[in-house]
């Protein structure tokens, strides 16, 4: 009977072993995240956890000498709120279900709240249950930099626009179909506008056409 006993338990743990690998792996970001760091259970962003992987600031270095519009940082607090600054400028984060966009249904793009570049379409945004708009594309990934950030003890890439700078959030590679991709990003670096105000706009801002 012992024997028995003994054999159910190391299957049991066995089992268990297994099941939380299998729970683990689709939430890893990088096959390098380093032994025993948070990633595993900080990358799908739990609900109101202060450690989750959308939910901690970057410390990445991100390059300014290239972006096309650049301000100084008096310039920056004049444009941006104060916590659209911390967020954007700082490489902070905002809470999650408590920003402008996370349950956002509005047909429309968002832009760069630093410099009006269309950056996510809501036709690329999904349901993540994060807390935190998400896409699962950008609009145009040319105006998306990306820098690995290493902080907090996970491997992340950080996610910012490339024509000012701004810090927009976190890319992640467990999203939905097509790309399987997630782009985290905080509502706080982001304006919103409607799909009709959108065209208006694209059509005046179109190539060879001069702005009226
Ligand atoms: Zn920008």
């Amino acid at each position: 009977m012992k024997k028995w006993s003994f054999l159910a338990l190391f299957v049991t743990a066995i089992a268990a072993a297994v099941f939380l690998h299998a729970q683990n792996k689709p939430l890893m970001n990088a096959s390098s995240s380093p032994a025993g760091s948070p990633a595993s259970d900080a990358a799908y962003c739990p609900p109101d956890d202060a450690k989750s992987a959308c939910g901690l600031p970057s410390k990445v270095v991100i390059d300014m000498s290239n972006t096309t519009v650049q301000r100084t940082e008096a310039e920056w607090r004049a444009r941006l709120t104060p916590e659209q600054f911390r967020v954007a400028r700082q490489q902070g984060t905002e809470p999650p279900f408590r920003n402008a966009y996370w349950d956002s249904h509005e047909d429309g793009v968002f832009f760069c709240v630093g410099c009006d570049t269309p950056l996510f379409d809501s036709r690329h945004k999904f349901e993540s249950g994060t807390g935190w708009p998400s896409y699962w594309q950008p609009l145009e990934k040319l105006f998306i930099g990306e820098e690995r950030d290493v902080s907090w003890g996970m491997v992340r890439i950080e996610v910012h626009c490339k024509v000012c700078g701004s810090h927009l959030g976190h890319l992640f590679d467990d999203g939905p179909r097509p790309t399987g991709q997630r782009y985290c990003i905080n509502s706080a670096s982001l304006s919103f506008m409607s799909r009709a105000d959108y065209d208006t706009w694209a059509a005046r801002n179109s190539p060879g056409k001069s702005a009226q």
